[in-house]
């Protein structure tokens, strides 16, 4: 198959930060993008060539949007399957329809891990009546349309469990049970074409309030976990035949085992220091694999840590002039107006002589913008 080569127009489904910077990538090495969301003048819409406004169910939009582009890709992977299906008759869908079929359901992405030998927590499918007497604890998550933390609750008995399937208006869900982790890891890595498979090595990340706080690369765990974490990512890419920038979200636990959480059928937020960080970034990569060009180095220039800035931090501006007096720390803002608690509005990375010192440098320049 003929690469798709700087000139040529790739759309993207979806106008959020991950858009913008994979955006940036793609003006970089000279391709015109062209975003197609519900938001006018969205992160990435501000950086692209052209910005079309209109809903995903909107098939005759999808449609005209996808005529217009040599490749599309996608940002965000509640995109309705019908609508993915839709651009696919007109440019090739960069990851395909089934990748997003899977993914954006947590049944159908557990089902998937486990009948593959995925290692993946016991769940069980509730679809309209509870289950009798499932172990507590777990977690009750919806079946479709979550992320961040949203849609899911802990819950230690009965009483808890039907409350809070009440409080999810009885959707279908999912009840996992509750895994004991240590620590959250992620593998960011992207296949092409051609089947290559390049990845950033394992991430660890720290939560606050369900949303990620701070990545550090690379995690600290023993040399086995490391292995399993890239192997069973390269087997979820084979599975899946998945093209372009994938994360794969793990569970560590205390005994040295790993357990898959969840896939991410795009580049993914704890990907953001691969930007500052390597050689290519995780959106460049994606840009690649998508294109059908051959995979960029994924060689770190040192270890590095990545801090979010939610809105949280406008109060209501950040001292930048504070943060930017740290010499080894990036400054990434995604161009959103309204500054929301738990929104995520940017990002600063920083390289260190380990991940340990790369955090402490980030969380004190995040620090001093606050003041
Ligand atoms: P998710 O939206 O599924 O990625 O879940 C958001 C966060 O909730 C995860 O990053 C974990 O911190 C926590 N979490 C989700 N599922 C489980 C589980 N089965 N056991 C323990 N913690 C969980």
């Amino acid at each position: 198959m003929k690469p798709i080569l700087p000139g040529a127009t790739i759309g993207i489904l979806g106008s959020g930060q991950l858009g913008r910077m994979f955006a940036m990538s793609a003006r970089r090495l000279g391709y015109h993008i062209h975003v197609f969301s519900p938001d006018r003048h969205s992160p990435a819409g501000q950086i692209a060539d052209k910005e079309s406004v209109g809903d995903y169910d909107d098939l005759d939009a999808i449609k005209a949007f996808a005529k217009k582009v040599d490749v599309v890709t996608l940002e965000f992977e509640n995109i309705p399957v019908a609508a993915a299906e839709k651009a696919e008759k007109h440019a090739p869908l960069r990851p395909g329809p089934n990748v997003l079929h899977t993914t954006q359901h947590r049944l159908r992405e557990k089902t998937f891990l486990k009948s593959n030998n995925f290692p993946v927590t016991g769940f069980i499918a509730i679809e309209d009546k509870l289950p009798e007497s499932p172990n507590f604890p777990a977690i009750l998550k919806t079946a479709g349309f979550g992320y961040d933390g949203k849609g899911q609750f802990k819950v230690n008995s009965n009483e808890e469990l039907a409350d809070a399937w009440h409080k999810l208006d009885k959707q279908p869900c999912v009840l996992e049970a509750f895994v004991p982790f240590e620590r959250e890891l992620s593998v960011v890595a992207a296949r092409g074409l051609d089947g290559a498979f390049a990845h950033y090595g394992v991430l660890e990340n720290a939560h606050a309030n369900h949303i990620l706080d701070i990545t550090t690369a690379p995690a600290l765990i023993p040399a086995k976990a490391y292995k399993d974490a890239i192997e069973i990512t390269e087997g979820i890419f084979n599975k899946l035949d998945i093209i372009g920038t994938t994360c794969v979200e793990f569970f560590y636990k205390s005994d040295g085992t790993i357990i898959v959480n969840e896939i991410a059928p795009r580049p993914h937020n704890s990907g953001h220091l691969t930007i500052d960080a390597c050689t290519t970034s995780q959106f460049e990569q994606q840009l690649r694999a998508v294109c059908g060009l051959p995979l960029g180095s994924t060689d770190f220039h040192s270890p590095a840590a990545m801090a979010n800035l939610l809105g949280d931090l406008w109060q209501p501006t950040p001292n930048w002039a504070a943060m930017l007096q740290f010499p080894d720390v990036h400054l990434h803002l995604y161009g959103k107006e309204s500054a929301r608690p738990g929104r995520k509005m940017g990002h600063a990375t920083a390289l260190g002589k380990s991940g340990v010192h790369a955090a402490g440098i980030v969380r004190a320049a995040r620090q001093a913008a606050s003041a």
